[in-house]
């Protein structure tokens, strides 16, 4: 009789390459619209709207509407916002967004994906702030239609704007919540804008069971965090990556396993963190905060979900597991609901299963 066994030390250690994490199902809960347009996109949406840009080369044009990967500033990071702005007023160019970004996430396997804007910053133009979501969601339901790709929306309040452009952009939130909006969120300027003033819109959100997250300890401190979790009720926090530097909150965000989307080339890139080597994702990550990867303005950073997936092996020498960990992070965060959370957790497994050609605890 022949015994065959299998032994656990022989098996096989699969390197993390780049190759393998853009095979692997991924999540993104932080990407914004407006910032993940690739250079063709915004070339496709210039032609559609007659509008002249600085130029019609694609890699010239890369350099308008992209940072270099080199960039350690806001100043230059923000600027490549600039060019392409004033194209996005308008409901038929928010369509072509949205359905690009969602391709291009698709094609990078992001499988769910949580898309955001500020309906406020679009609606400047010739167009309400309801025109302009009503393209968005056409744009999200094609994609999702012909890609199978989940990419619901977060819809985001602004700090330097109104109260009343707050509590429309609720409002907009909870009326089209069957069309897939999942949550609201508060972005901009921190250090000047405290998020309170928001307060009675958020109210608003929350008494209709609409979840919240805030963009807070991302180039604000500490204490926007804090108000963010204890004032405006928020359930996960945009990078809060100024978390380490509150030792009470530091636990309290632990405790109650509230997630932080973090997004490393983008706190590097705009200077709020120095370098990836000191950046608090690592530390967060290793004290059992419940701390997610995403992209961010993926567009403008010139980067994908899978780099930086890539920079948790070069940088923090993240193994599979971690991998897997940081994945299941974003799972359990997502703003979905326990039957689709579900489904996804058993797909997810099964594909990195049979990439891994291990067992999946996700
Ligand atoms: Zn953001």
């Amino acid at each position: 009789m022949i015994v065959s066994f299998i032994n656990p030390y022989d098996r096989v250690y699969m390197e993390v390459t780049h190759e393998i994490l853009k095979k692997i199902p991924k999540l993104d809960l932080h990407r914004h619209l407006d910032g993940a347009l690739s250079a063709s996109t915004i070339k496709r949406i210039a032609r559609k709207q007659n509008y002249t840009l600085p130029t019609e080369d694609p890699d010239e044009l890369a350099k308008y509407v992209q940072v270099s990967p080199y960039c350690r500033s806001l100043a230059e990071f923000l600027k490549a916002f600039e060019t392409f702005y004033p194209l996005l007023m308008n409901p038929k160019a928010m369509e072509i967004a949205a359905y690009e970004v969602s391709r291009d996430c698709f094609e990078d396997n992001v499988k769910y994906c949580e898309l955001r804007f500020a309906p406020v910053l679009q609606a400047k133009g010739d167009y309400s702030m309801e025109e302009i979501l009503d393209g968005v969601l056409t744009g999200c339901k094609k994609a999702h239609d012909e890609l199978g790709i989940i990419n619901p929306l977060i819809l985001c309040c602004y700090r330097s704007e109104t109260l009343e452009s707050s509590i429309q952009t609720v409002n907009l939130a909870l009326k089209y919540r069957h069309r897939g909006i999942v949550a609201v969120d508060l972005a901009g300027d921190e250090e000047h804008f405290p998020a309170k003033i928001h307060k009675q819109a958020f109210d608003l959100a929350l008494k209709n069971h609409m979840p919240v997250t805030i963009h807070a300890g991302e180039a604000g401190g500490s204490e926007n965090i804090k108000e963010a979790i204890n004032v405006m009720g928020a359930t996960r926090i945009g990078h809060g990556i100024k978390v380490v530097n509150d030792p009470e909150l530091y636990q309290e965000v632990k405790v109650k396993q509230i997630p932080l989307e973090m997004c490393l080339t983008s706190n590097v890139q705009t200077t709020v963190a120095s370098d990836y080597i000191s950046h608090p994702f690592e530390q967060c990550y290793r004290d059992g905060l419940k701390v997610t990867i995403n992209t961010d303005d993926p567009g403008v950073s010139h980067i994908t979900l899978t780099d930086e997936y890539f920079l948790l092996k070069q940088y923090y020498h993240f193994s599979w597991d971690d991998i897997i960990k940081i994945a299941s992070n974003s799972l359990t965060s997502s703003f979905t609901t326990e039957e689709r959370k579900e489904k996804l957790r058993s797909e997810m497994k099964k594909e990195m299963e049979s990439i891994l050609e291990r067992e999946v605890d996700i």
